[in-house]
């Protein structure tokens, strides 16, 4: 314990460059989201919130202006109403997508939990039990397959192009802003109609732009990940395009309905302290990331990304090539945390997943993963996603817990 804090000290000099980057960011979001609380004059009243149909709230019509604003988007959905992030997904894929339209995914197989959503597993409610067809193109060196999508395009009309920035449970490369305006750029000349939608799940505030600022015409994520802040309790959001949000509003309440309804009942408050607080919190996840991730480096671990490479998203893979030691390390995370540190969590099989899945999550929201989080697959290579942790202090203590728990 005594070398591992001595290495700690070390490791956090070295790593110091790294965290001036994250706080430069961090400073450009701020900026955005004041100048987007000015505009819209964010005040007491907007905290009132609403109840029953939740006509007329104003509080969530300024919500959903400010998200608009500091996403680059024309219009958003915020949402108490929308349960999770495979939720938002789901409403924005039902919402754009009809029978005998083709959805294509460009960064390969997409988040395990949409799965049953798509139909690549067998679900009677699936988007293929609608008559809604699905293809893939996978990533090659860890960057889209430009010649493959180029075939693909000039053959066929696609109604949704998915992209998903973030790595999810694969050791896959997070695809950073930049190279999706690229690619974005040019899926939109040959194919002007299609629509292109990216799982921001995980990469907000990450970078100093999100999708949306580079051509994307829908982003999508929970806000029990970045965008919460830590103090949203639930929800999740859909931006981009005012037309498409119209359109997506009357699949998430009723047709006819749309974004008029949708009771807030008193969360209002929650979530835009929750944005405010959200470019620093990101912030403090990135630097524990990088913490981690040069320590364990030090170690002989591989970590995806290593310390010192740009972020596009919070989620730092740790390779084990051990099952023991991912689980102990899960558990080391857990015994660290605020909320439930006496228990231990095992492996289970959890809905909407293929594996057995260890998961660590001791936090004030249940499920949080912006809040101090491990979970990892129990298949080979036996890889560990870290992420979250509401303040820098907290996550390195997490972090020594878990590395102290596998030497
Ligand atoms: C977390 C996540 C989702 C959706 O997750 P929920 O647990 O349903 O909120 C989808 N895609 C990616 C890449 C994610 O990280």
């Amino acid at each position: 314990m005594k070398d591992i804090l001595s290495l700690s000290k070390k490791v956090e000099d070295k790593i110091q460059s790294e965290f001036k980057k994250i706080d430069e960011i961090s400073m450009e979001n701020t900026k955005k989201v004041l100048n987007a609380f000015n505009k819209y004059s964010i005040s007491e009243i907007h905290f009132a919130g609403s109840t029953g149909y939740g006509y007329d709230d104003i509080g969530r019509t300024a919500i959903e202006q400010v998200f608009a604003d500091v996403l680059g988007a024309e219009d958003s959905l915020v949402r108490t109403q929308i349960i999770s992030g495979t939720h938002a997904l789901t409403v924005t894929m039902f919402g754009i997508l009809r029978p005998g339209d083709i959805m294509l995914s460009i960064t390969g197989k997409p988040y395990d939990t949409l799965d049953e959503v798509i139909g690549i597993k067998e679900n009677t409610s699936s988007l293929k039990a609608f008559g809604i067809n699905y293809e893939q193109v996978d990533l090659v060196d860890e960057d889209f397959n430009i010649e493959e999508i180029r075939k693909k395009l000039e053959a066929k009309e696609y109604k949704l192009i998915a992209i998903q920035r973030s790595r999810g449970y694969s050791s896959r490369a997070s695809l950073n802003v930049d190279k999706i305006g690229k690619v974005i750029k040019y899926i939109k000349e040959l194919s002007p109609n299609s629509i292109i939608m990216v799982d921001n799940c995980y990469g907000e505030f990450v970078e100093a732009n999100e999708p949306t600022h580079v051509g994307a015409d829908l982003i999508v994520g929970s806000l029990i990940k970045n965008l919460g802040g830590g103090l949203a309790p639930n929800g999740g959001y859909i931006a981009g395009k005012k037309n498409l949000i119209e359109q997506i509003s009357q699949r998430l309440t009723a047709p006819g309905l749309g974004k008029e309804v949708g009771a807030t009942l008193g969360i209002n408050k929650s979530i835009l302290q929750g944005l405010f607080m959200a470019p620093h919190v990101v912030a403090g996840s990135m630097k524990i990331a990088t913490f981690a991730a040069k320590m364990l480096e030090e170690l002989g671990y591989v970590t995806y990304p290593k310390w010192n490479e740009n972020k596009t998203d919070i989620v730092l893979a740790i390779v084990f090539n051990n099952e023991e030691k991912l689980i102990k390390f899960c558990q080391g995370i857990q015994a660290a945390s605020p909320i439930d540190s006496h228990v231990i969590p095992e492996p289970w099989a959890m809905p909407g997943y293929g594996d057995k899945v260890i998961m660590a999550s001791g936090a004030f929201t249940s499920g949080s993963s912006i809040e101090i989080s491990c979970d990892g697959p129990i298949r080979p290579p036996y890889i560990a996603f870290l992420q979250g942790g509401l303040t820098y202090e907290s996550g390195k203590f997490a972090v020594l817990k878990a590395i102290t728990n596998i030497i």
